[in-house]
């Protein structure tokens, strides 16, 4: 491709009015000036895709997945189509087009599908004919010819896909605010904004609830180098985070980042036999049915029998209380509970590889406001915490205090390499 390459994305809330879409519009009329070529992913209207849930919902209680990505896919063409007409309207040459028209191949696990290739022959000759291309995030079709979503904030992950496969020169993900922060700023208000995010970083807070963007699109950048641009789709002259590799050269902070994550769950299933093969069949049946577990205890066993606790995303709750009230039966576990009222506690940052301490002084800080843990897990570069929901802000805030995140602003050095060509992902 002669010209270089931008691909931006914008979320619901950045298109959640015609005001909005016609901001949007000209915001992509002033990046055109510029000479470069422009695919703009987007996501349905604000609400749009909560809204044909619900209706799914009142007509099934358990709607099939295949319907719901055939219902839920329409928000993104709705919100394609219309930015197309606002472009074109201003004179710009632009182009609709939804997830099987940009030849985006995904498996078959509706609701939750995973991109396999993009075939963008015909994108890259519209691109080529001066047209700016305007694809339906979130959607691609499977060997069938069936419609499939990639998950909630998919539209994330078709953008740095379609980057990918177009090798564009950047990713930028335009949305409701301005870059990735130290904490939510709506939670702790001295929160500052991050210049620069290693992917490691990045998806370490996106996995533990920063929702800023969907993990999966962390992962397909860091697999392929893209670098990701999260700016506000309002403000004009915005520098955003930019998510990169590492410079091996820089010192990394010791702590990035804190988060909570209130849209977890525990279930707890109490004396199962310790025997080997007893985990196997609890989280088999909850793999099968695509239910993520996240931290995993296992109590000291006493007298041949142990409790077992787990924690997995809160939307998923209901459908693996039934399947672990089965198991349960199965196993002979006395007795399966769950708790909705947590939250996890999330500290990362990349330094944490080369200093000692963080976890401890988590600990001690926690402690001194009187915050019980209730479950613990590490890695590399995070320690969580699971605590009670209600303890979220005074935790997050005690610890964005601690570790001086408000007044140390932290310099890296950003390393923006060219994208590399996709082959299937
Ligand atoms: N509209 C979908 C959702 O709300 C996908 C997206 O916004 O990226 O999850
Ligand atoms: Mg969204």
């Amino acid at each position: 491709m002669s010209k270089s390459l931008i691909v931006q994305k914008y979320g619901g809330t950045s298109l959640g009015t015609l005001e909005r879409i016609e901001c949007v519009a000209d915001r992509i009329v002033k990046l055109r000036k510029t000479g470069v070529d422009i695919v703009v992913v987007v996501s349905a209207m604000a609400g749009e895709t909560d809204k044909l849930l619900k209706m799914a919902r009142s007509l099934s209680k358990n709607p099939a997945r295949r319907e719901i990505d055939m219902l839920l896919s329409s928000g993104e063409r709705i919100s394609s189509a219309l930015l197309t007409l606002a472009l074109q309207s201003r004179g710009i040459p632009a182009l609709s087009m939804t997830g099987r028209q940009i030849g985006l191949q995904t498996d078959s696990t509706h609701t939750r599908a995973r991109i396999k290739s993009i075939d963008a022959q015909r994108a890259r000759k519209m691109l080529k004919e001066n047209h700016v291309i305007v694809v339906a995030g979130f959607q691609g079709i499977n060997e069938e010819g069936d419609v499939t979503t990639l998950g909630r904030g998919g539209s994330d992950t078709s953008a740095v896909a379609l980057a990918v496969a177009l090798g564009a020169r950047q990713c930028e993900i335009c949305t409701d605010v301005d870059g990735v922060y130290t904490a939510d700023p709506r939670l702790v208000p001295q929160a500052r904004r991050l210049d620069v995010v290693s992917y490691d970083e990045m998806l370490e807070m996106a996995s533990l609830g920063a929702k800023v963007l969907q993990i999966r699109c962390v992962e397909f950048a860091h697999k392929y180098k893209m670098p990701l641009l999260v700016k506000s789709s309002f403000k004009e002259r915005d520098k955003g985070t930019l998510i990169c590799e590492e410079d091996p050269k820089m010192e990394q902070p010791v702590v990035s980042g804190i988060m909570c994550d209130k849209n977890q769950a525990k279930i707890t299933l109490k004396e199962v036999p310790d025997q080997p093969g007893i985990a196997a069949n609890i989280f088999e049946p909850l793999a099968s049915a695509s239910i993520s577990v996240d931290m995993i205890i296992q109590n000291v066993s006493e007298q041949g029998h142990t409790d077992l606790s787990f924690t997995l995303e809160r939307e998923e709750l209901n459908e693996a209380m039934v399947i672990m009230k089965k198991v349960a039966k199965k196993i002979h576990a006395t007795h399966v509970s769950s708790d909705a009222k947590i939250a996890k506690l999330s500290i990362v940052g990349a330094g944490m590889r080369s200093h000692a301490g963080v976890a401890a002084q988590i600990f001690k800080t926690l402690s001194a406001h009187k915050i019980n843990i209730l479950m613990i897990s590490t890695s590399e570069i995070k320690v969580s915490c699971i605590i009670e929901q209600k303890n979220s802000k005074l935790a997050v805030t005690a610890l964005h205090d601690i570790f001086k995140l408000e007044n140390k602003p932290v310099k890296k050095n950003a390393k923006n390499k060219t994208a590399k060509k996709m082959s299937a992902v």
